[in-house]
């Protein structure tokens, strides 16, 4: 079991999971993809938080992006009290108004004393490109709708957002559709989704922003969770 689990390593959980085992917390850091850890739309370009990860596996002699997340991966394994894996959370486990930990695609449910959802833009998402649409929250990331549905049926509310890369001269432009929790399920002070105990969220599943503004909601709530945890 771990004190506290993050579902999705992108700019906002990857940040908050990297303070949280770098003050010797054991975090579980789960993901879909492996290979999308950390992975942006276009490459990040500074300023950034203060010592976050973000800062840290920028190298403005290498911006591309797959060379970002490489580094990004590589500082968080780095860390003894992180551990990252490959699982998708289709559920969370509740008990008498507390959550308990996630189910997940592959099987194995996974206990933890705090759930911390940052799942970004993947609740839900819709991506259009030209006259296509398929369900991902990235390009060549597929988007389940098994979470959502899961958090429809526990009573949470949502609203739709919408995010766009434009075109370049040699990619085409892309919008991607995804359901947000509503403002008034989550409190940005606690980082809680208020509805279930033991539950937070952070990220673009919560509030709008770019790279840096997921990296420092991603130390608020690291810092946050460490206050709690004492
Ligand atoms: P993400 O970085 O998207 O990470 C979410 C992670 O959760 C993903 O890695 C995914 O694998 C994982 N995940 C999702 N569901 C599950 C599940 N059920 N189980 C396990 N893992 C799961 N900001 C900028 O500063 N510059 C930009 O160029 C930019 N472009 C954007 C383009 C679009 C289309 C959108 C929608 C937003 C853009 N943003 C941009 C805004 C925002 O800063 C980024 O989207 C940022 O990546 C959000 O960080 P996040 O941590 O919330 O989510």
């Amino acid at each position: 079991m771990y004190p506290v689990l993050i579902v999705g390593a992108g700019f906002a959980g990857a940040e908050a999971a990297y303070r949280l085992a770098q003050r010797g917390v054991r975090v579980g850091l789960m993901t879909q993809s492996l290979d999308a850890v950390m992975m942006p739309f276009l490459p990040p370009t500074p300023p950034f938080p203060v010592e976050s990860l973000l800062e840290k596996a920028y190298d403005p002699e290498d911006p591309r992006v797959w060379a970002f997340h490489a580094r990004a991966k590589a500082l968080l394994e780095s860390l003894k009290p992180l551990h990252l894996f490959q699982a998708t959370a289709t559920g969370l486990l509740v008990e008498g108004g507390r959550v308990l930990g996630v189910r997940t695609w592959e099987g194995p449910q996974v206990e933890a004393g705090r759930v911390v959802l940052a799942v970004g833009s993947f609740l839900g998402g819709r991506l259009r490109i030209g006259g296509v649409e398929e369900a991902a929250g990235r390009l060549a990331e597929a988007s389940y709708p098994d979470l959502l549905e899961d958090l429809l049926a526990l009573g949470f509310r949502f609203v739709e957002r919408q995010g766009e890369v434009p075109p370049t001269p040699t990619t085409p432009g892309y919008r991607v559709f995804y359901q947000a929790f509503h403002p008034e399920e989550w409190d940005p002070r606690t980082f809680r989704l208020k509805r279930l105990e033991g539950l937070y969220a952070v990220g673009l599943c919560v509030e709008e922003g770019d790279y840096a503004r997921m990296s420092r909601m991603g130390q608020g709530l690291a810092e946050h969770l460490l206050h709690e945890l004492g």
